[in-house]
């Protein structure tokens, strides 16, 4: 008889192999497909912010990521006559997160370390080289249909299934699910090159350089890697656009073929698009087979991370039977509006980096260098779902303090519910909200992250596996009323 497992994962891209990181962790069943063998070798995300590295710290990779990480120094916006329009520098100190606020990366080295993590997890099945080709669901979980490239079918069962599976992906096909167009797409050449020791020296940080004839993207990846991104505009050839003599012609202000190897040239089209539906039963979607950015922003991957954070911990409790199954209706209405504000953002900043018309690129310039500054990072709230965002900094992400003795926050309680809070606050709560907090796997956190919790104004904050602060208490009543928002369905059993 076919073993039921208790989540497929389809597609092991970054999303995916970081769902399965967390779900393993959490003690479930799992088994995972990629159509490859190995994750995609050539770089496309080159920025990962601080709270994707917190939910990678939670995965149980951030220590093998940290050495190859690079720092981010600031986002420059140049007009074509090369003044400066825009400087958005990012602090190279740690951050509120515990990891600085901006980072570069390479994805391979990021996909490579989450695979070799999931490896050691005895109850994480990989399959690798399998296509998954059809899923059909019913009342108590889905059929997965898989080939091999030797033309193989094989069959498997979950009762839950997370299509990881990328932009184009088959799990929101076979859920008749949309996408819904937030922004005009637009066709962008992609150029990574691999500079030798005998290359001028080239600019520090991005550079945007907002030309209309011809807006251009510079990058400083990691090790000897650097990013340029050049946008199609009416009249050119995308067929030929990529060709080794025209990418040189391009690059020609910058590098020369002596000075560099092409790793890839690609012509990509930048998509802004939303799924209209996350669930549809047991078959969610996560990351890019959710929704799609242009680049600007450096957010795909990092808005994917925050989707594996979310629903991971949520498909756990409902198959541990500690919630109910509604839980993961709260998964599409917090991350959906949440990812949306970002792709909103990226539109903004994109609408400056691709303005074509010279006289409005002449308004523009003149804008941003008298005008007030118009980048910070996004930071919305969840949607809403578990957590009420009308009240104080719940449903917002909470913060990473060091520790005392220098760990950080999370690794006392990685991907579990945390108590923080002024020592002796929680000696006094009454025991049934004890036993909820035994029931939720909460771990108690006293005397520690003093200057954070005077921020917030308050005694004790909770927070969510995935980050995020289910509320916040000034007295035992505010405790015993955020303790009764995690989502257990034994909590009326208890609260006799
Ligand atoms: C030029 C460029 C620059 C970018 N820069 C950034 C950045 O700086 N920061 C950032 O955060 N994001 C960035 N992104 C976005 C980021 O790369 C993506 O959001 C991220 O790779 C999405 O991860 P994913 O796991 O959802 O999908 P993918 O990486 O696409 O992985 C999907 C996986 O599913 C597998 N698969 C597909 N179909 C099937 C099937 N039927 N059966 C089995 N397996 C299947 C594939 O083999 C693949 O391994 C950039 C993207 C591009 C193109």
């Amino acid at each position: 008889m076919t073993e039921m497992y208790d989540v497929a994962v389809i597609g092991l891209g970054p999303v995916g192999a970081a769902l399965c990181n967390l779900l393993a962790q959490s003690g479930l069943r799992v088994v995972a497909f990629d159509a490859f063998d190995g994750p995609y070798s050539l770089p496309r995300a080159t920025h990962l912010d601080g709270e994707a590295l917190r939910i990678l710290q939670n995965a149980g990779v951030s220590e093998t990521l940290e050495p190859s990480l690079g720092i981010y120094t600031r986002m420059r916006f140049v007009n074509a006559q090369g003044d400066l329009l825009l400087d958005w520098p990012r602090s190279v100190e740690e951050g509120w997160q515990g990891w600085r606020d901006s980072n570069r990366f390479h994805q391979p080295a990021l996909e490579t370390a989450l695979r070799e993590n999931a490896q050691r997890h005895a109850n994480l099945d990989l399959h690798l080289g399998q296509r998954v080709e059809d899923l059909s669901q019913d009342r108590d979980g889905v059929t997965i249909l898989t080939r091999s490239p030797a033309q193989q079918s094989q069959t498997f069962r979950a009762r839950y299934v997370v299509g990881c599976d990328g932009a184009r992906s088959t799990v929101r096909a076979v859920m008749g699910v949309e996408l819904q167009v937030l922004d005009k797409p637009e066709q962008w050449l992609v150029v990574d090159l691999i500079i030798n020791g005998a290359a001028p020296a080239l600019p520090e940080g991005t550079i945007q350089y907002c030309d209309p004839a011809r807006p251009i993207t510079y990058i400083e990846a990691v090790g000897a890697r650097r990013r340029w991104e050049v946008m199609l505009i009416p009249g050119d050839d995308a067929s030929r656009f990529a060709e080794p003599g025209h990418v040189w012609s391009l690059l020609a202000p910058w590098v020369s073929p002596g000075d560099a190897e092409i790793e890839r040239a690609v012509v990509y089209t930048f998509n802004s698009a939303v799924a209209e539906r996350w669930r549809r039963g047991r078959m969610l979607l996560a990351g890019d087979a959710a929704h799609q950015t242009p680049p600007f922003l450096g957010q795909g991957l990092c808005a994917g991370l925050r989707d594996a954070a979310n629903l991971g911990w949520k498909l756990a409790w409902v198959v541990k039977g500690l919630a109910d199954e509604r839980l993961l209706d709260t998964y599409p209405s917090e991350m959906k509006p949440h990812v949306t504000a970002f792709i909103v953002e990226a539109n903004r900043i994109g609408a400056i980096i691709q303005e074509r018309d010279p006289e409005m690129a002449r308004q523009r310039d003149e804008a941003l260098r008298t005008g007030p500054q118009l980048l910070k990072s996004v930071r919305p709230s969840l949607g809403p779902g578990l957590t009420r965002s009308e009240i104080g900094p719940a449903a917002s992400l909470s913060a990473q303090p060091r520790l005392k003795d220098g760990r950080r926050l999370d690794d006392l309680a990685p991907y579990g519910f945390i108590l923080l809070c002024e020592p002796g606050f929680s000696a006094e709560a009454p025991p049934r909200t004890r036993d909820l907090w035994r029931q939720a796997g909460l771990t108690v956190v006293e005397g520690e992250g003093a200057d954070w919790l005077e921020s917030l104004g308050a005694k004790a904050v909770i927070i969510r596996p995935d980050r995020y602060i289910l509320g916040v208490a000034n007295d035992l009543v505010q405790l015993e009323a955020i303790t009764s928002q995690i989502p257990l369905r034994l909590k009326d059993a208890l609260c006799d």
